[in-house]
């Protein structure tokens, strides 16, 4: 077998970072972070606050500037200076936890207005798409709806049927039910469920172990700015070989 170089690694994986830091000010919020999400797989990042979970996702699609590393998404280094970071973007479908939908659009019109600006399809196009989409997350008959007619769960949905209407090869979700009222939980993280089950690329950062135990083909366990173990579900939250992953996962589960 031939050994893989880090550029052929880097060029094959959906997601690839490597050595990277972030700082804001004095505060390291990232010391070096190595990993990478094959096409396909479904990785959910866990720890605690602070750990620097949402850095991390943000310097995927550089809603952060790294402060030194390398970070490849679907092959292009998006650190490279003369990458178009907007081209990259569309790539990416990011959820956040809260859902950033525009109040004053309908749920339609949230899900057409990127894809009539930023991808310039045309509005039967476009509107046909997000019927697709809205269908795709339980959400049939609730295109004319403004946001505030609908519960947290159905924003939530809003908000991945958007991402999904960019066509996206990779999906990055922060912590995606933590702003919801428990029971509007399920309804979202089935809609998840049924998106890996299609082959979507996702990395997810959770506090949802039953979901991550489920769902994710690898669990990164991040502490203080650095990955502390990886591995499968079994290993990271069934048997994990940390006492810091231990003391965090007495206190989730
Ligand atoms: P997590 O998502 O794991 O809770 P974050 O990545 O949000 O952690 O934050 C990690 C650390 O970085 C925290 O100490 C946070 O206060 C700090 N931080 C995050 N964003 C900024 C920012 N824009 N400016 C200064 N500090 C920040
Ligand atoms: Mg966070």
């Amino acid at each position: 077998m031939t050994k893989e170089t880090t550029e052929e690694r880097a060029a094959g994986a959906a997601i690839d970072v490597r050595g990277l830091r972030k700082s804001f000010g004095a505060l390291e919020v990232l010391r070096g972070i190595d990993f990478s999400v094959a096409r396909g797989e479904v990785v959910c990042v866990i720890g605690p606050s602070g750990s620097g979970k949402s850095t991390l996702l943000r310097c995927v699609n550089l809603l952060e500037e790294p402060s030194a590393g390398r970070v490849t998404v679907a092959g292009t280094e998006v650190t490279d200076p003369e990458v178009d970071i907007d081209r990259v973007r569309r790539r990416i479908g990011m959820v956040f936890q809260s859902f950033h939908l525009f109040p004053h659009l309908t749920a339609l019109e949230n899900l057409t207005i990127a894809q009539r600006r930023v991808l310039h399809r045309g509005r039967a196009e476009a509107e046909r798409i997000a019927r697709t989409n809205l269908a795709r997350v339980g959400l049939s008959g609730k295109e004319a709806a403004y946001p505030a007619q609908l519960s947290g769960g159905q924003q939530q949905r809003v908000a991945i049927a958007r991402a999904l209407s960019m066509d996206p090869e990779l999906m990055l979700f922060d912590e995606p039910t933590s702003a919801l009222d428990p029971e509007l939980v399920g309804d979202v993280l089935a809609v998840m469920r049924a998106l890996a089950r299609d082959g979507m690329t996702m990395l997810v950062v959770t506090h949802e172990m039953s979901f991550a135990r489920e769902v994710a083909d690898r669990v990164v366990f991040m502490d203080d700015g650095s990955i502390v173990e990886e591995g499968t579900p079994e290993q990271v939250v069934g048997a994990p070989r940390h006492e810091r992953t231990r003391t965090f996962l007495a206190r989730v589960l």
